[in-house]
Parts: C-alpha cells; structure tokens; sequence
C-alpha cells in the first residue's frame, strides 16, 4: 500500500480567487507550491488532488474546461520537475442547473469519496496519508477517510478567523509548509 497526499486544487495548489477559475490564462501557482510538489514527489508520496468543481454542475463553463486547465496545470508542473500523481474532481451539486450533475453525489467533499476512490483503485493507505485544505470541507472528507488533515493559510482560508482551526492536526501557512511537516513526522 502507498502513502498519499490529497490536495485540495484551488487556494491550495493553484490561486484562489478568481473563484470557479477554469481558463488557462486564470491558472497561477501559490508560491513555492510546485517545489512543495516535487518534494513529495521525491520523498514517494502519491500525490492526488481531489478537488470539488461545482462550476460545472452551475453550468459556469464546461467539463471539458476543467481537463484543458488540469492538462496545462500539468504541463507547468513538468517544466519544474514535479508531477500529479492522479487528479479526481466531483463535478456535481444537490441543485445543479445541468440535469445530468445533479446529484447528491458521494464525491463532493466534506463526503470523503473521492478518497475511498483513491484507496480502491490506487491501493492508498488512508490511515498513512495526509489530506491538504483550505475549506472546512476538505478537512472533513480527510477526517472522514481517516487521513491526517492539514488546514493551509492560503486561498479561502487566507483571511478566515482562526476558530476552525482546532479541528484538524496542522495549520500550515501554504502547501510548502505543509510538507515541511510531513516530512517532520517520525
Ligand atoms: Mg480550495
Ligand atoms: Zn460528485
């Protein structure tokens, strides 16, 4: 079994806002998120995002959108030396303007499953693993899937009050810091 580490996209990996980013010319990187990645990389973490796209079920852009920015987000990895392992998103909502995503899916996080997804078809050790955020939401699907959880100061978290925070194992300031404690760890 591999150890992993889930990562939220938006306002952890990549900046946030613009909210519902889908073009290529919107994609920026947080800063020192692509070396924090390639560390990972190095030290044989799988590296997953799980990233809810609602924009898609609002009928904000298209799906396709999503695997052009996903495509380009990786291309940039590339040329720093870094890679995702496997990228996952939950393209739906309980009141979806598009029929077809109108569900109430069990992948749309706080609901943990894309990561149950991850452990079946990527043989992740849950329990081994780390699930990175910047919503209340991506700690609570990590918590459900019994991941270690870590709330990151960046994105949608950058200037939330610090009540939330108690809740999950490490704040860290950005992804970088984040892997700084994961490395840490015995
Ligand atoms: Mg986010
Ligand atoms: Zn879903």
């Amino acid at each position: 079994m591999k150890k992993a580490v889930f990562l939220d996209r938006d306002g952890v990996l990549t900046q946030e806002p613009p909210y519902y980013a889908h073009k290529v010319d919107e994609l920026e990187f947080i800063p020192r998120s692509p070396d924090a990645i390639r560390i990972l990389n190095k030290n044989n973490y799988a590296v997953i995002i799980v990233s809810n796209q609602s924009g898609i079920a609002r009928g904000y852009y298209p799906e396709e959108d999503t695997a052009i920015f996903n495509k380009a987000m990786e291309k940039k990895l590339a040329e720093t030396g870094s890679h995702i392992d496997t990228i996952y998103y939950c393209p739906h909502h309980p009141e979806a303007k598009i029929e077809r995503y109108r569900v109430n899916c069990d992948c749309r996080k706080p609901r943990p499953g894309m990561l149950k997804r991850a452990e079946k078809e990527l043989n992740i050790d849950l329990k081994q693993s780390f699930m990175v955020g910047d919503r209340m939401s991506d700690i609570e699907a990590g918590k459900r899937a019994e991941c270690k959880t870590i709330l990151v100061r960046t994105g949608y978290n950058s200037g939330q009050s610090k009540e939330n925070e108690i809740i999950c194992d490490y704040v860290a300031n950005d992804l970088y810091n984040a892997v700084e404690y994961i490395l840490s760890l015995p």
